[in-house]
Order: structure tokens, then C-alpha cells, then sequence
């Protein structure tokens, strides 16, 4: 079973969980359905910026890494 890195878009807490299928999980902080896998979602777009992390610079908007309209991972 895999498990998968996750942050929350209400909140931006980032959590793992442990996924079946293609649930979803709600967020441990607050509690949100509105979160992002961030291995298929975030987490892969690094070009460009010399190994930084997208995730740690998303600030404000929860899912920076998002930009592109072909994130099914969390709903964009
Ligand atoms: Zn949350």
C-alpha cells in the first residue's frame, strides 16, 4: 500500500497517508478535504530551479507547484 505525501490547501499542513485507491484523505490539522498529493502533484515540478523544493516556496498559494492547468491531483 502506498503512501503518499500530502498538504492540506486550507491550512498547508503536510502530512503522509496511507492511500487505497484513489481516495483522498482529509487534512489531520483542520480537517479539509481540499488536499494535494504532492509526489504527483507538486512535488515532480523542480526544473528550472536548481533542486529547490516547490513546495517550500508555495507560501500563500497552497499549491505553487500547480501553475499548470493539468494537475488532476488536486483539482486545478
Ligand atoms: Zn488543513
Amino acid at each position: 500500500m502506498p503512501i503518499y505525501e500530502y498538504q492540506c490547501k486550507k491550512c498547508g499542513k503536510e502530512f503522509e497517508q496511507l492511500v487505497f485507491g484513489k481516495e483522498s484523505p482529509n487534512c489531520p490539522e483542520c480537517n479539509s478535504a481540499k488536499v494535494c498529493r504532492l509526489m504527483s502533484c507538486c512535488g515532480f515540478i523542480s526544473k528550472g530551479s536548481g533542486g529547490e523544493t516547490v513546495s517550500a516556496s508555495a507560501g500563500a498559494s497552497s499549491c505553487g507547484g500547480c501553475s499548470a492547468s493539468s494537475c488532476a491531483g488536486c483539482g486545478h
